[in-house]
């Protein structure tokens, strides 16, 4: 495994599960002009530089029109964070990488998932006689220490997130984790330093039973020592102009379509 990698981020979604705007809603955030205010449910792909090899983190209910934006045509290795719907609903759409690349694609997914995954997408998991009709995929546990996906290590760090557990991840100097309540102290003492570039949840600014807060997410980067934060899975709560201008300045809200480069 090597360090040193130049990685381009794509945020392909940066709201909350229920998407901005929200089904019925007229609030002034749901019904504003600003782009950024159009949250497509939270998702990034990351592509290595040298060899435009790609993963994907999680595939929303908006996974289609996501990649057909970025203009993905092939992908080997999605790693999923955990199974709530807006953050693997759009699973059968990987079908049509299969159509194109005739390979199937790696799924990390946490080992004690499994089951309601499979449970969920059973038909995936039954043989039709036809392999046009299901995703053609690899489920695989992500291990709980370091492992390799395209020359890179990962890093998996489990995170409280109400009855289960999501898992983040950290490629060398870039981190990704979405939907937790906390982080916790020993995975803390583990990552900080390390990181220069990091994308992590902050649901709203009020209190949230399962999700860590703007504010609480900002004290997390200010913990690990992040030199640039984004803060994503954004509700209607937040307007991205109004709100941006409380940010510290290495902090900023993501949003749909925003890319960078990070070295691993
Ligand atoms: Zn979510
Ligand atoms: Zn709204
Ligand atoms: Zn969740």
């Amino acid at each position: 495994m090597h360090s040193n990698i130049t990685l381009k981020v794509r945020i392909l979604g940066s709201g909350t599960s229920t998407g901005v705007p929200t089904i019925g809603c007229n609030c002034p955030v749901c019904t504003s002009d600003d782009p950024r205010n159009k949250r497509r449910r939270s998702s990034i792909l990351i592509t290595r530089k040298d060899n435009q090899e790609n993963i994907v983190i999680d595939t929303t209910p908006d996974f289609r029109s996501q990649i057909l934006d970025a203009k993905v045509s092939k992908l080997e290795n999605v790693l999923y964070t955990h199974t709530h719907a807006d953050h693997c609903h759009g699973f059968d759409d990987l079908r049509a990488f299969y159509f194109f690349n005739k390979t199937p694609i790696n799924c990390y997914l946490s080992k004690e998932l499994h089951p309601e995954f499979k449970a969920r997408f059973s038909y995936a998991f039954t043989n039709t006689g036809y392999k046009g009709t299901t995703p053609q995929v690899e489920l695989k546990e992500t291990p709980n220490k370091p492992f390799e996906v395209i020359g890179l290590e990962v890093d998996p760090v489990r995170l409280p997130h109400g009855t289960m557990q999501s898992t983040g991840f950290r490629f060398g100097r870039f981190a990704y984790i979405t939907d937790f309540k906390a982080f916790p102290k020993r995975s803390l003492a583990k990552w900080k330093g390390k990181i220069h570039t990091m994308i992590a949840s902050g649901v709203r600014y009020k209190p949230h039973p399962t999700h860590s807060t703007v504010s609480e997410t900002i004290q997390l980067f200010q913990d690990l020592q992040v030199k640039k934060g984004y803060i994503t899975h954004l509700s209607h709560d937040i307007d991205h102009r109004r709100d941006s201008a409380s940010l510290p300045p290495h902090i900023s809200f993501a949003y749909d379509g925003l890319e960078f480069e990070v070295v691993t």
